[in-house]
């Protein structure tokens, strides 16, 4: 990957309005959606899932997930939709054919870890660990001071986990398998149909979405970095989850219309 500019900080432009021949993928928490004490507690808001049911109409299909989540929990959050989804970071994948690749089981270490993760969050009330199969995630947003204690035990459980790596995100860390990031899934997406042959564009929150940035400049598209969070590989920014999906839903209503 090109290096990040870490000097001073970026005054990236607002993207151009949607247009009918991208392909859109949209991370999802603390990008589509507003991040809240656990995972489990985020609200998709009120008219919301019609936007993008519109909009995807609009671009034929292509726009996708690409989450942290797994993709059945994506799929719960936005029922009766079923989007073209990359969950765990790109190591599920279900293209517009509703191809899964569905991962191998958890290995044993990881078990362990969790067991070890969950007597920790048992002391700090609003800790939270997250079982996601073949990766676990450790939770921190609603009890800070377990921070410390709950990254000690990942990076103590991944020397007992090869092929293993962590991934930091917004107040959680993950130990999860080292193989796909989002910027594969991102490649991955765009040679199948219906994404291949237009232009990517990317919106996302948070470092893990930094691979998904590189991915889409290299492939000459728009990557839209939500919030402030720097160094950035982005092109252009949005202040917050609510202009994401003002823009979005602007999109919506002006391609929705013609489609
Ligand atoms: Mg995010």
């Amino acid at each position: 990957m090109p290096r990040m500019s870490a000097t001073a900080p970026l005054a990236l432009p607002p993207p151009p309005p949607v247009q009918s021949d991208w392909a859109l993928f949209l991370d999802v928490d603390g990008c589509l959606l507003d991040f809240a004490d656990a995972p489990e507690a985020v609200v998709v808001p009120e008219g919301l899932a019609d936007a993008l049911a519109r909009l995807s109409r609009a671009l034929g299909g292509a726009l996708a997930f690409v989450s942290g989540r797994r993709i059945v929990q994506l799929d719960a959050l936005f029922a009766p939709l079923r989007f073209p989804s990359a969950g765990l970071h790109g190591l599920e994948l279900r293209e517009a054919a509703d191809l899964a690749h569905v991962p191998d089981a958890a290995p044993e270490a990881l078990r362990q870890a969790r067991d070890a993760a969950e007597r920790i969050a048992a002391g700090y009330p609003g800790a939270r660990v997250e079982d996601k199969g073949i990766a676990i995630a450790l939770h921190w947003r609603a009890a800070p001071a377990a921070r410390a204690s709950l990254e000690a035990t990942a990076a103590a459980a991944l020397a007992q986990l090869p092929g293993y790596r962590l991934q930091y995100g917004n107040c959680v860390v993950e130990l999860r398998p080292a193989h796909a990031d989002k910027g594969q899934a991102v490649q991955r997406l765009m040679g199948a149909t219906p994404f291949a042959g237009r232009l990517p564009v990317y919106a996302g929150d948070d470092l893990t979405d930094e691979d998904a940035f590189a991915a889409t400049n290299a492939l000459g598209g728009v990557s839209v970095r939500i919030g402030h969070r720097e160094p950035t590989y982005a092109t252009h920014t949005l202040a917050d989850t609510a202009a994401l999906r003002a823009w979005l839903s602007e999109a919506a209503a002006r391609l929705g219309a013609r489609a």
